[in-house]
């Protein structure tokens, strides 16, 4: 009956998407032949952290790596609604090194990983999952990190972070931030490239939300509109992403 359950409400999901969908792409007055018309690019869903490395810790324990989970493996089935191929970084409590005997090292190796498969890909965007964490506990909201080395992913960055002020955090006003070096990923990166904190673990109220199944999917659905918007943006100026 659960299963049931389960099947009938992700059924009912994807249908409220797909609606969803279909109302925003009018509001942009993109027609959705225009979408269908141009090759996506690959999604690669990277869910921060993972295995022994926990990520940011909450007051009560609750480890940062599960809600960047919970949130990307939400992300990567909505775009899959949409048509987009997905590459998950990981879509369990794993991380990605294959060497180290220190845990730095196998930071290092984490992280070179996933490295190596953005760049195993021509045509991709590169969402990074992240959870902030603050020592005021009054600050909130989510914040969209991006690589300096190329204008796409500042203005995906722009698009993300609009949708989530827009559609989920009304008062969030902040900007997207330029990554420096403490970012290696985006640093480094060549492609479109961001990472979406998408809010404070510090602040009771936000962990609260962002250990709900109902806000993480609308969390997952602001971003996945971001990354929508942002390609029809790039459809329409006719460049490729
Ligand atoms: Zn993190």
């Amino acid at each position: 009956m659960v299963i049931i359950m389960k099947k009938y409400l992700s059924v009912l999901l994807s249908f409220i998407i797909i609606v969803l969908s279909l109302l925003y792409c009018k509001i942009q007055q993109v027609s959705t032949d225009t979408i269908y018309k141009n090759s996506f690019p690959i999604i690669i869903i990277d869910a921060g952290h993972g295995g022994e490395d926990g990520g940011a810790v909450a007051d009560d324990r609750t480890l940062e790596k599960n809600i960047n989970l919970e949130i990307s493996l939400k992300l990567s089935d909505i775009m899959s609604v949409f048509g987009y191929k997905i590459k998950s970084i990981r879509t369990t409590d794993t991380d990605l090194h294959t060497e180290g005997d220190t845990i730095r090292q196998r930071k290092v190796s984490d992280i070179n990983h996933r490295y190596d498969i953005m760049n195993s890909y021509d045509n991709c965007l590169y969402v990074s999952v992240h959870q902030n964490k603050f020592s005021n506990s009054r600050i909130h909201g989510a914040q969209t990190f991006y690589s300096p080395n190329n204008d796409e992913s500042k203005t995906l960055a722009d698009f993300i972070q609009k949708s989530i002020s827009s559609q989920l955090q009304h008062d969030n006003n902040r900007v997207i931030k330029k990554s420096g070096t403490d970012i290696f990923l985006l640093y480094k990166a060549t492609k479109p490239t961001v990472m979406v904190e998408c809010g404070f673990i510090s602040n009771t109220d936000e962990l609260n939300n962002l250990k709900n199944y109902n806000y993480q999917q609308q969390m997952a659905l602001s971003i996945a509109f971001g990354i929508i918007n942002y390609n029809i943006s790039e459809v329409k100026n006719g460049s490729e992403v």
